[in-house]
């Protein structure tokens, strides 16, 4: 499997797939090994982990580098992704004990009850590209805290960095038969898909995620996806300053090139704030540099995946064709490399292909609204239910629009942020389960109830 830069269209590694025999193999290693790693306390598991995180913060640098040269994010934005991974491995590591040791629920002279979390056993992540270490920490770290052991399946678009990830789990002492990485394309996760496995946890777009969930059913194991949003935000008519809340939502839109799962991918804007507003949002996005992900000061490298470039021409024709305006951008940049122009589009309509499926990638549309019930439709108006944010200098207004938007995350004049603290989960299309928070950390366990009388 060739490994492509993204940024100069170069080969920069061959890989060997692993193939149904490699996968066994592997497996069983997993299955040997993951008895005694569950035997050990806590605290040692805790150790482990917290040795990965310091060979993490150690090694930032080159990390970012490998990173940078399969997936094109800029440097900075690579080694950002890697410290908001220890940030939330900090996080989880100093929960650990609260939320997965046992938890005794009554006690009474003679008789006690008592909740333990036992790992599931042997789980498999299969994984996306845009954020290799913030997705994989949210799955591996506590899947292995819990006792677990893991086969890790990057996308075939990170796997330099998910080899790079096998490599610290060892450095940082954990048994070697305890995470192993399986490389290869889709045809390499299907093929984990045909083999028991204790538990699925897949990161990745909705398509895969049916496919892989309808597979997992039959074998009555838990299965978790995380998956693509068409997130909203509303920009109400009481916000106080439009140009600092159109650069913030810029950044929200465009950060990693759009390429995140929590990007704000759909834009409503009071009618009174409109026109302030998309100006200063172009202002904004074109104040940002575009060049080599490597060079210094870049906000916009190339797009991950060349395919990317054809879904989003396609969206601008189709918007343009129902009548939206290009403001900036709009197609593909000139010369070597997978660079896309950063794109906005007013005069939208709700039945554009901008407006309702996935961008994933440098291109946003902005549409007027007369008032928040108008907005309220709009937001409403998807089968995905990951994140909607609305600026608004009225928490009561805001809370009241966002208990009606049927997605996992709110955000209140704030928008594309996750935290270790609170549940990380979709909804409909956005997938089901929950990572991170108390939910994230007993997501790779099974509870076992203890009803424990005193006298024999
Ligand atoms: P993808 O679905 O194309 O691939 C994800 C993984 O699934 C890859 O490892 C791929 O090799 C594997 N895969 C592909 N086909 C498979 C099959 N038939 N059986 C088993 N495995 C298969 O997604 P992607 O392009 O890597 O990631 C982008 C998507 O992920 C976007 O939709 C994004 O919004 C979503 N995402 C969601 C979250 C979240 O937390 N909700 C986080 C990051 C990304």
């Amino acid at each position: 499997m060739e490994v492509i830069n993204p940024a100069t269209e170069e080969r920069i590694a061959t890989l060997t797939e692993d193939n149904a025999q490699s996968l066994r193999e592997k497996w069983q290693r997993l299955k040997a090994a993951q008895p005694a790693w569950q035997a050990r306390p806590l605290e040692e598991r805790i150790a482990v982990v917290k040795k990965f995180s310091a060979l993490l913060e150690a090694h930032t640098a080159t990390l970012s580098q490998v990173l940078t040269s399969e997936v094109g994010k800029p440097l900075s934005q690579s080694a950002n992704e890697i410290r908001g991974a220890i940030g939330r491995i900090s996080w989880l590591t100093a929960n650990a004990a609260k939320y997965l040791g046992d938890e005794v629920m009554s006690e009474t002279a003679d008789m006690e009850e008592r909740i333990v979390y036992e790992p599931l056993g042997v789980i498999a992540n299969i994984s996306a590209w845009n954020y290799p270490y913030l997705v994989g920490v949210n799955v591996f770290v506590p899947a292995l805290l819990a006792g677990n052991a893991v086969l890790y399946k990057p996308s075939e678009y990170a796997s330099l960095t998910g080899l790079e990830i096998e490599r610290l789990w060892k450095e940082a002492g954990l048994d070697s038969d305890l995470f192993l990485t399986a490389i290869g394309t889709g045809t390499v996760g299907a093929a984990i898909l045909d083999m028991p496995f204790d538990g699925y946890y897949f990161t990745g777009s909705y398509k895969t995620g049916h496919f892989i969930y309808n597979k997992v059913a039959a074998k009555m194991v838990p299965c978790q996806c995380e998956l693509g949003g068409k997130d909203p935000l509303y920009v109400a008519a009481d916000v106080a300053d439009i140009a600092a809340v159109a650069a913030a939502t810029a950044d929200g839109a465009f950060y990693n090139n759009g390429q995140s799962c929590c990007s704000v991918e759909r834009i409503y804007v009071h009618e009174h704030q409109y026109d302030a507003y998309v100006d200063a949002f172009v202002k904004e996005l074109t104040s940002w540099k575009t060049g080599a992900p490597t060079e210094e000061g870049v906000y916009f490298g190339p797009l991950t995946r060349k395919e990317q470039i054809a879904v989003l021409n396609g969206q601008i024709e189709d918007a343009v064709r129902k009548g939206a305006t290009i403001i900036t951008g709009g197609k593909k940049a000139a010369g070597k490399g997978y660079y896309f122009e950063p794109t906005v589009l007013t005069n939208v309509t709700a039945d554009m292909l901008v407006m309702k499926e996935e961008s994933f990638g440098p291109v946003i549309g902005i549409m007027k609204v007369k008032d928040d019930a108008a907005a309220i439709a709009q937001m409403k108006d998807t089968e995905y239910g990951l994140t909607a944010a609305v600026y608004s200098s009225d928490p009561e207004r805001a809370a009241a629009i966002l208990q009606q938007v049927d997605a996992g995350t709110g955000y209140w004049n704030c928008c594309d942020r996750v935290s270790a603290a609170l549940p990380w989960s979709g909804r409909n299309h956005s997938g089901f389960g929950a990572t991170l928070s108390h939910s994230g950390l007993r997501a790779f366990t099974k509870t076992k109830a203890y009803h424990l009388r005193k006298q024999s």
